[in-house]
């Protein structure tokens, strides 16, 4: 079957009520008949469900989606897309243990590697998004345990290599953990490039209406049970209800994100040449730097484009202000589209270097781009842009 049929067909087996779409299992623990089955399913002889910590019908039908949607052998889901990464982080490494990352990363996760791994004895290093393989393999210490990337990155929309920089962690017995949040599967499947784990925070397009909280860790099966009994003890399960949000939004993720690229791609162009923007990056651009690593790996260009207007700092929260469409809000991913200026919200207690180094330059506007009419939200921009 074709991923997006799986999408849809894939669901938990139907109860006697002979209901058409899944039902919700809002229930904490599942009842046994007898006590040899209950001491069955504790000694992991089963697979029935225990507690809804450790499993529960919902959650599992959204894992196996997201399991067939990335082609992995197992899957995990979690509470929100920064459990996801923790959970990912500590349950596969130790102390003494380095981890080696790209440097533009979603601002938790940047504080997770810098702030806290280190209390645990995890020593950690960063390499640009843009670097070369040989540069990769050049900053690869003896104890490196993982490699931890986000491509596109957020915000600046650097694209890696992930077949070469798969390649370079087997040669190397490292895994490759991929935030594929940005691409979603119908983007981009790192497992078919190589990579061992691939990460998500369902919050953005997977969910993409902005309503609730996920994520979901999904790679080689050894790798998650360890993922698994991590979380089952530490407690970061996702709630059913949101699950079953979840998975009903990914019977439409391929169509939205059709539609989300393609407005992304049409917008990107009539803007690419304003005379108040320096600079626009699309993957899909033959602009971009790394046009054609995206071409290679993606199947479309996803629907985040970001460009630099003059004037900087000000200007960029002008822009935002004179918006009266597109939405300001803290989000990405959703049917309405979403402007942001990194510099002065999400990014604002770097410095200027470590934002210069991660591509967040002042002026740097970053747009989700929703459903709406690609005219209506082209029209808004322009308007902006004008008042400046
Ligand atoms: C939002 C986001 C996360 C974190 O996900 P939450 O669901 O907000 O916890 C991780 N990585 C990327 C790339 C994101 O955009």
């Amino acid at each position: 079957m074709h991923p997006n049929t799986r999408a849809i067909r894939t669901r938990v087996t139907q109860t006697d009520e002979m209901e058409h779409t899944t039902p919700l299992f809002l229930t904490s623990s599942f009842c046994f008949d007898t006590a040899e089955e209950m001491r069955a399913a504790f000694a992991d002889e089963t697979d029935d469900n225990i507690y809804s910590r450790f499993s529960n019908p919902n959650v599992q039908e959204f894992t196996d989606k997201m399991v067939a949607l990335e082609g992995a052998e197992a899957g995990y889901s979690t509470a929100s897309g920064m459990s996801a990464v923790f959970g990912s982080f500590m349950a596969l490494m130790k102390s003494g243990d380095h981890l080696l990352s790209c440097r533009a990363l979603f601002g938790s996760t940047h504080n997770i590697i810098t702030k806290y791994l280190s209390r645990f004895g995890i020593e950690f290093s960063y390499v640009d998004a843009s670097a070369s393989i040989a540069e990769w393999e050049k900053n690869i210490r003896p104890n490196t345990r993982m490699i931890y990337v986000e491509s596109p990155t957020n915000p600046g929309l650097e694209i890696i290599d992930l077949k070469a920089l798969a390649d370079l962690a087997h040669r190397r017995d490292i895994i490759l953990n991929v935030d594929n949040c940005f691409a979603t599967p119908f983007g981009q499947l790192p497992i078919a490039l190589g990579a061992d784990l691939v990460v998500h925070s369902a919050t953005k397009w997977l969910d993409g209406q902005g309503r609730v909280l996920g994520g979901v860790i999904v790679g080689k099966k050894e790798l998650i049970n360890e993922i698994y009994l991590f979380c089952r003890n530490t407690g970061p399960a996702l709630s059913p209800f949101n699950a079953w949000i979840l998975s009903k939004s990914l019977e439409t993720l391929d169509v939205r994100m059709e539609r989300h690229a393609s407005n992304a791609t049409w917008i990107a162009g009539q803007l690419k040449d304003h005379k108040k923007i320096s600079s626009l990056k699309y993957p899909f651009l033959p602009s971009h730097p790394q046009f054609e690593i995206a071409k290679k790996q993606m199947q479309h260009g996803g629907g985040i484009f970001c460009f630099e207007i003059n004037g900087g700092l000000d200007a960029g929260k002008k822009f935002l202000d004179s918006l009266e469409l597109l939405s300001m809000t803290a989000n990405l991913g959703d049917t309405r589209s979403i402007a942001s200026h990194p510099a002065s919200t999400t990014h604002a207690k770097l410095t200027e270097e470590e934002r210069q180094a991660v591509a967040i330059t002042p002026g740097l506007i970053r747009i989700s781009v929703g459903l709406e009419h690609r005219e209506d939200i082209l029209k808004d921009i322009l308007q902006a842009l004008d008042g400046l």
